[in-house]
């Protein structure tokens, strides 16, 4: 039985107030809400704030992003350490804007998830085809190569979760049908448990993302590779997000 997962990426909206408003407003939506995993992903700067508010809650803490190195001469990132230092227990990995605008690779992306994974964060680890890839039939050999980069010489995957994310979905407006979506988890676990074994594919929480909302979420969740969503737009709101956890 793999708990569902709902986590909200909050990408570069939000500053401390709206951020605590936001937050302030979903924990009693989402209060006494179990078997589903919540978890938000604010930026940088409001992380330690958020950690606060969210204390003894049942909503978890994520980082966009990280840095491989623990520390050093790196001006302006942050490490995987301080993520955990501030109060994350996730961080997203890959996420396709940080390929498309910032130079991502499968080797930095492979990176990050050992940085991560060593510190004892939980990864969410993105994968996606754009729209071009898609169309000209390449969606499987894109998403093999990704998944074998970002996971080379990672030996257990107790702590990644898959986020599957279209490129041509994401905040779009464009959600994939559920048999696309499902077509392409079930291509994802076979994947895993091709590198790592059915036991480890049938443990792999595989999140769908790309422009979820509440009302395409139910058809996504209910297929049987589709463990949850990775979601912008709609986590930004306090009362869609929560629409979003509860229908998990
Ligand atoms: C995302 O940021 O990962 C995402 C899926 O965005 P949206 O839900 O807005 O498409």
């Amino acid at each position: 039985m793999r708990t569902p997962v709902i986590a909200g990426n909050w990408k570069l909206f939000k500053k401390s107030a709206e951020a605590l408003q936001l937050v302030e407003g979903l924990i009693p939506l989402v209060k006494g809400k179990s078997g589903v995993e919540i978890v938000v992903a604010p930026v940088f700067t409001v992380l330690d704030r958020v950690a606060k508010a969210i204390s003894g809650t049942n909503i978890k803490l994520s980082a966009q992003d990280c840095y491989w190195e623990e520390e050093g001469a790196f001006t302006g990132e942050v490490s995987s350490g301080m993520l955990l230092d501030a109060g994350c227990s996730h961080v997203i990995i890959g996420h396709s804007e940080r390929r498309q605008y910032f130079g991502e690779t499968d080797a930095t992306v492979n990176k990050k998830i050992k940085a991560a994974l060593a510190a004892g964060l939980v990864a969410i680890f993105c994968i996606g085809e754009t729209l071009e890839e898609r169309e000209s039939g390449r969606t499987f050999d894109v998403l093999g190569t990704q998944i074998k980069g970002g996971l080379s010489g990672i030996d257990s995957l107790q702590n990644v979760i898959v986020a599957y994310e279209p490129v041509w979905a994401i905040g779009t407006g464009k959600t994939a049908s559920d048999a696309q979506a499902q077509e392409a988890h079930a291509f994802i676990r076979g994947e895993i448990a091709a590198l790592y074994g059915a036991d480890a594919a049938g443990k792999m929480r595989i999140l769908y993302g790309g422009s979820v909302k509440p009302e395409n979420v139910a058809g996504l969740i209910s297929q049987p590779d589709i463990d949850g969503a990775l979601v912008g737009g709609a986590s930004l709101k306090a009362d869609s997000f929560a629409a979003l956890v509860n229908a998990a």
